[in-house]
This record gives C-alpha cells, sequence and structure tokens, in this order.
C-alpha cells in the first residue's frame, strides 16, 4: 500500500493529544495536522458513564484548573456554561485516625481542638518556620514533610494525600518531580510559612501584570455529563482530524523522495502507512516505549524506567438513609498505619450536584496503588466485599449498595520516583538526537487534567517558536 503523506501527526487521543490538536488549531489554523487513537473512542482514562442515574466516573472525578487553561479551552469550545464549580462544602475533608473520621483542620481554632494530630504534633508545627532548606539534590515526599512538619503530620496528612494523587508511596515520590511548586519553596526560603508570604506578595505584583487567565483552587466538573464532556467537545470540534481504531505499532526514519531531508514512516496494526515531518506521540511512557522499541534502543531504555501504580476505582451507589453520618464533604483519606485496604473515598454527589438520583448518594473509592497493587486486582466479588465491609467500619453504612460499578486500571498512574528529572533530562537529551519526535502525556511533567493540557499547550508553542524554516510550521 502507498504511504499517505500528512505533516503533523498526534498519536494517542487522550486529554494530552487532542490538546495538542486543539492548541495547533488555535495558533496554526493552516496546518496539516491528524490524530489516530488506537480505541474505538476517545478521551484514554477519562470517561463517565449514567448507570441507574449515577455518574461514574471511570478516571478523574474533577479537575483543579491551578491555571485557567480549562475553563478557557472550555470557553473556545463553548462549553464552559456546562462547567459546575465543586460545592462549597467540598473544602471538608477528612482523615481516618485511629478508625474514626478526623476532619482536616480549616481554622486556628479547629486546629487546636482537633484530635487529627497529637499535641505534640501540633508544637513540631510551630517550628516550621525555622526549618531551613534541604540539602539533598532530590528529596523523597515523605522525608520533606517530616522535615518541615515531623513524622506524625508525615504519615497522617502527607502520605494519603499522595496515595490520593498518585496512588503512590511518599517515601519513593521526587519533591521536586511531584510538587515542583512546594520545592521551590523550600529552596528558596527554607520554610514554607516564609516562603508563602514572600509568594503571595510577589503574586499580588504578578496578577496585576498578567490577568488574562484566572485560575482556581475549586475542583470542576462538567454538567450533566462529567468530564468526559470535555472530551467529547474536543472529539466533536476536530472529527475531521481524528481518526480512531488506529493502532501505531511502529516508526521509522526514511529519506523523502522529494529530496527534503528525512520524514518519519508511521505504521498502523491496519497495515496502512503515513508519512508525516513531525510526530507527537502523547501515549503512556510504557506504550511510547512498545512502539520505539526497534527505532530508538536509548529511548526505549529511559522510558522504560517510569514505573505505574495500579488502581481500581469503585462507585457505589446508595439511598442517603443508608449513610448515618453527614455527608457534606469531600470524603476520606485513609492513611496506611490505619491497616486498611482502601485508600480512600469520595463523596462524589457531594461534590457536584446531579452526580446521583434525588434521595440517593454517590460514593468513589479508591483501591490499590503502589503500596497494595494486589488490592487493585481483586475479583468484582471481593473488591465489593471489601469496600462494602470498611464502609460499614468507617461509615457504618450497613446496607448493600444499589448501584456498583468498578473500574480497573492495571497500569493507572506514573510514579515520578526520586530520580525522575534525570529521565525527564535522560529523555530531552536522546530527543535532540532525533528532530521532529515529541513525547507529551502525564508520564512527564504533572498528571492532573489541567498539567496535561498546559504541558501540550506548551510543546506547540514550543513547536511554533522553534520553528527555523518559516514554512515548516505556520
Ligand atoms: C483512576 C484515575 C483517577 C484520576 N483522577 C484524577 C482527578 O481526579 N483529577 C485529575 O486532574 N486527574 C486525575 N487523573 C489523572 C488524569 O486523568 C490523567 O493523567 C490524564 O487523563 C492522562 O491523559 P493522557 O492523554 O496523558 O493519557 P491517556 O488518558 O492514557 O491517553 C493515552 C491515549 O493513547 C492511546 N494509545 C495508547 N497506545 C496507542 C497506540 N499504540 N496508538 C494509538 N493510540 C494509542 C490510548 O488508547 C489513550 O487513549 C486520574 C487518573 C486515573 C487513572
Amino acid at each position: 500500500m502507498s504511504p499517505i503523506k500528512k505533516r503533523l501527526i498526534i498519536v494517542g487521543g487522550g486529554i494530552s493529544g487532542l490538546s495538542v490538536l486543539h492548541y495547533f488549531k488555535v495558533l496554526a489554523p493552516d496546518l496539516d495536522v491528524r490524530l489516530f487513537e488506537a480505541a474505538s473512542r476517545l478521551g484514554g482514562v477519562i470517561g463517565s458513564d449514567i448507570v441507574d442515574g449515577y455518574l461514574c466516573e471511570w478516571g478523574p472525578n474533577g479537575i483543579l484548573d491551578r491555571h485557567g487553561a480549562v475553563r478557557e479551552m472550555c470557553q473556545q469550545l463553548g462549553i464552559e456554561h456546562e462547567i459546575e464549580l465543586a460545592d462549597e462544602n467540598a473544602k471538608n475533608r477528612f482523615i481516618l485516625r485511629d478508625g474514626k473520621l478526623q476532619a482536616v483542620p480549616m481554622s486556628l481554632s479547629s486546629f487546636i481542638s482537633s484530635k487529627l494530630l497529637s499535641a505534640s504534633a501540633k508544637l513540631r508545627l510551630l517550628r516550621e518556620p525555622f526549618t531551613c532548606s534541604s540539602n539533598e539534590e532530590d528529596e523523597s515526599i515523605h522525608r520533606f514533610a517530616e522535615r518541615h512538619f515531623g513524622k506524625e503530620v508525615a504519615d497522617y496528612l502527607v502520605q494519603p494525600m499522595v496515595t490520593g494523587i498518585y496512588g503512590g508511596e511518599a517515601e519513593q515520590l521526587s519533591l521536586k518531580s511531584c510538587f515542583p511548586l512546594l520545592h521551590k519553596l523550600d529552596s528558596e526560603s527554607g520554610s514554607l510559612v516564609r516562603g508563602m508570604i514572600v509568594r503571595k506578595f510577589k503574586a499580588k505584583k504578578q496578577q496585576l501584570k498578567d490577568s488574562k487567565r484566572q485560575g482556581s483552587m475549586r475542583l470542576l466538573s462538567l454538567k450533566p455529563s462529567g468530564v468526559c464532556a470535555l472530551i467529547n467537545a474536543l472529539a466533536k470540534r476536530y472529527a475531521d482530524l481524528i481518526q480512531t481504531n488506529k493502532k501505531m505499532q511502529s516508526l521509522k526514519r526514511i529519506d523523502d523522495a522529494d529530496g527534503n531531508g528525512q520524514l518519519f514512516e508511521l505504521y498502523f496494526d491496519d497495515q496502512t502507512i503515513v508519512q508525516a515531518d513531525k510526530v507527537i506521540l502523547a501515549l503512556p511512557a510504557f506504550q511510547a516505549e512498545k512502539i520505539l522499541r526497534p527505532f530508538s534502543a536509548p529511548l526505549t531504555a529511559i522510558l522504560g524506567k517510569i514505573p505505574y501504580a495500579p488502581i481500581a476505582v469503585v462507585c457505589f451507589g446508595y439511598p442517603l438513609k443508608a449513610s448515618p453520618r453527614s455527608l457534606k464533604g469531600f470524603g476520606f483519606l485513609v492513611p496506611p498505619k490505619e491497616k486498611k485496604s482502601i485508600l480512600g473515598a469520595i463523596w462524589q454527589s457531594s461534590i457536584f450536584s446531579g452526580q446521583a438520583p434525588d434521595g440517593k448518594f454517590l460514593l468513589r473509592v479508591l483501591l490499590g496503588g503502589a503500596g497494595a497493587p494486589e488490592l487493585a486486582a481483586l475479583s468484582d466479588e471481593q473488591m465489593i466485599k471489601t469496600v462494602s465491609n470498611e464502609m460499614r467500619d468507617i461509615m457504618g453504612i450497613i446496607e448493600e449498595p444499589e448501584m456498583v460499578r468498578i473500574y480497573r486500571w492495571n497500569k493507572a498512574i506514573p510514579q515520578y520516583r526520586l530520580g525522575h528529572d534525570t529521565i525527564l533530562r535522560d529523555i530531552e537529551d536522546t530527543l535532540s538526537e532525533i528532530p521532529g519526535l515529541h513525547l507529551t502525556g502525564n508520564a512527564y511533567q504533572g498528571i492532573g487534567v489541567s498539567e496535561c493540557i498546559i504541558n501540550s499547550e506548551r510543546l506547540v508553542q514550543k513547536l511554533i517558536n522553534n520553528s527555523r524554516t518559516p514554512c515548516a510550521l505556520p
């Protein structure tokens, strides 16, 4: 079959790949760009099902739009009116301590009376302003938290938060790579308290200069379809540039028959070959590694160093009367020290209205992670039993759920372990030897949906700005 020639190809139709396509169309509308996706649908780990009136999210259940890029993208796609911000009560979060749910204190008075931390841990917190910067090149999140706040806070507040976001272990994950802002504050000021005061002052000045995008620290979703409404809108807008059911298998470099340097040849599972000047792989690292194996041994060796943690998402629907406790809040996290199976539970229908039928509520429970991968692989029956037992012990729910949905992700979340920054540097160095090939996606510089969007935007901007030949990219 003779190859089809295209200018720029994006492989992978998760939020990262779709965002690359979007920003090319916004910033360089005349560019010949196409996106190929292996599955029959777009979105990757983002998907939503409506089951008996409950909105079950496969992956992300909300987006923290810290930079304002998500709202802007929704505006550009004409779905800004669908944005729903998390309920005010979602700021109330809980942590399991000694078998009981304790509120995370939000004020000085609640902090003093809180049973979440012992008196000595509270006193230890007062020493934070006197902390000095670390001299470790790459410090683990746990080590950082222990140094700033003491061991109890590291174990009971920071570790569960890290499991909630990364499904990871705080002793293994790199502060620098997972929480770059905290790392910056630590290196600049030593103490986070002192660092934040300085930053607040600077931010005020900066806001006056650059008020184009307004970020928010309130989680958002879209109504009525959930997070996948963003994917659906992107899919609709760019339908003629996207092909699904097209799995890329390998890549080759060839000389352009027209004598214009070199091209890439992309080989797909339907036996088609596509030629392109530039290729952007917006894939999980382990998928990019597979494709690149015969093409670049150094690159595959580096990509193979990014591990993934498995996660299972269990959605349970109940009548409101099944919960003896108030559901006003975000939900709770479970520190490993509590020796439970679940990582935490989100009170999903309390965060976003309309995600459960009237008179009902929706729980979203996470299991597995890097610390207990075997729990993400339990059978449906074992998983339902485990979660039901822990909902009874922790929340006092004795009724069986009336709706159950389970989503399993064998390789859910990339783990930015100690040394991740070296992996990124090595990838950059290796890619500099392969002009025209680029990688993006959640494996590199941020796992949140909004980080995936921002990183894709930055890549597009870089490609447009760096284009040496004025007509290589319009
Ligand atoms: C359980 C879970 C909960 C999460 N919760 C949140 C949350 O609440 N908030 C938040 O902000 N983030 C959350 N995240 C993280 C966030 O959803 C992801 O980091 C992000 O969606 C990843 O997008 P991506 O496009 O980089 O990758 P993916 O979504 O993995 O997309 C990659 C795409 O590439 C395709 N592909 C793979 N191989 C090939 C091939 N050979 N050829 C062509 N196509 C291929 C895949 O089919 C897929 O569509 C969560 C993630 C998970 C798993």
